[in-house]
């Protein structure tokens, strides 16, 4: 069994990710957060990015 948690405000999420409509955000809220920085990001980056193998920096994203 592997532990979840949110990407957004780090919450242990209990029960299987399928409990979880908005997985992998514990709530609508922290989904809502992701987005807006999602939406942040390509503000400040209106180029498209050049290829890149890494994933999106900096946000700490727990696997
Ligand atoms: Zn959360």
């Amino acid at each position: 069994m592997s532990k979840v948690q949110c990407p957004i405000c780090s919450a242990a999420m209990a029960g299987s990710w399928q409990e979880y409509p908005d997985y992998p955000f514990c709530s609508a809220r922290c989904r809502k957060i992701d987005l807006g920085r999602w939406l942040k990001q390509e503000y400040r980056v209106p180029a498209p990015a050049p290829p890149d193998d890494r994933s999106t920096p900096g946000e700490g994203e727990a696997n």
